[in-house]
């Protein structure tokens, strides 16, 4: 099922969480929305679902306007942060909950809620607790029986509101992969809300970064970390180094260093940032007249894969972040105290009226 929402805002009393969003979910896709706390993710996931009303706008699954339908009849099925599964129900009875309370007309058989329980189970690989009870359960483990019965009522959108919040790190990233492979086998279309950024871009179709109740942008996982469209996007996903400067036809002049910034040549003189990803930055021991940034190595952090480094401008005593191989650390033998010299390997400069060029 598509789901799409058209203009919506939402106001509680004078405070905005909703202004003018307008989305469009392709189906069977995995959609995360991600955002600091307080960017209205979950108002606009409870709109989606029918638990909250706009106060203008709509919303349209599979095309047809949704708005004025009953959560009921929009044929949904959420899971949230602390899903309360009935405690005083085993796991089974749980899962089954869904099928047992539908209308008569369409309640399936016991033999057939059996069959479908059963198989729900398997499907989160969790059919040997079925007989247990939800507080003799793991928190990894309710949230998949949460998930099974959300799924027992075959919805045809999944909405998952911070689903692995409460969960410690490991679980959560364990969790995260197995969500993955199960919407690959299932191609619900699906929306997540989650403020973790590795999270959304390890899991997403389409990521949604919102900020402040609207969208900042939405893209590919690749899209949105490697072509941020605009400053908050490129702080919110991942470490930046953020160089301040003027920029003049092509060159961003940041204190004592040149940054050449190629698409800004027609830019006569205007304030700039750069922002640099640290595993953009190109180091090299120091020699006299490299061009780059002369900096200090304060500490260097160089475990498995990468060796982290952490900088200090000579000119400014600005902190910067670089990552780069553990191999190429050591060929260089860099120690701490040493003086060396960064480039950007690439960058984005936004000049200061937050346009990009
Ligand atoms: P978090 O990650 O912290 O859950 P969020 O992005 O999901 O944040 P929302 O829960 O959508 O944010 O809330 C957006 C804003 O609207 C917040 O400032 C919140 O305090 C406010 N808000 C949400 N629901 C209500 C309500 N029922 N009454 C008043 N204000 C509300």
């Amino acid at each position: 099922m598509t789901i799409a929402v058209k203009n919506i805002n939402k106001r509680f009393g004078d405070f905005v969480a909703l202004n003018n969003v307008s989305l469009d979910f392709p189906a069977g896709e995995l959609t995360a929305l991600l955002g600091p706390s307080g960017c209205g993710k979950t108002t606009l996931l409870r709109c989606i679902a029918g638990l909250e009303h706009p106060d203008s706008g709509q919303v349209l699954l599979d095309g047809a306007d949704a708005s004025d339908r009953h959560v009921r009849e929009r044929q949904v099925g959420f899971v949230f942060q602390h899903y309360a599964l009935f405690k005083h129900m085993t796991v089974f009875e749980n899962v089954a909950f869904g099928l047992r309370v539908k209308p008569r007309a369409e309640r399936p058989s016991e033999d057939q809620i059996r069959r479908k329980v059963k198989d729900l189970l398997e499907l989160v690989q969790l059919d040997w607790l079925a007989d247990r009870y939800p507080p003799q359960l793991s928190g990894g483990q309710r949230q998949r029986i949460a998930l099974a019965r959300a799924l027992a009522v075959e919805p045809r959108v999944l909405l998952l509101d911070e689903p692995f919040g409460a969960l410690d790190a490991k679980v959560r990233k364990e969790l995260r992969r197995w969500l993955r492979r199960l919407h690959d086998d299932l191609h619900v279309s699906s929306i997540f809300v989650t403020h973790d950024q590795e999270e959304a871009l390890e899991v997403a179709d389409q990521v949604v970064l919102m900020n402040k109740g609207t969208v900042e942008q939405i893209g590919t996982p690749d899209q949105v970390y490697n072509h941020p469209a605009s400053p908050f996007v490129y702080g919110f996903l991942g470490n930046v180094n953020v160089f301040h400067g003027r920029v003049h036809e092509g060159v961003l002049a940041s204190e004592g260093a040149q940054l050449d910034v190629p698409d800004h040549t027609h830019v006569r003189d205007a304030k700039g940032t750069a922002y640099v990803r640290p595993h953009e930055m190109d180091v090299d021991r120091y020699s006299a007249g490299a061009e780059g940034i002369v900096v200090k190595l304060r500490r260097a952090h160089a475990i498995g894969p990468l060796a982290q480094l952490d900088l200090e401008r000579a000119d400014n005593a600005q902190l910067i972040e670089a990552t780069i191989s553990n191999e190429r650390f050591q060929n260089l033998g860099l120690k701490e105290g040493e003086t060396l010299v960064v480039r950007p390997k690439r960058l984005r400069v936004f000049v200061d009226e937050g346009a990009s060029i």
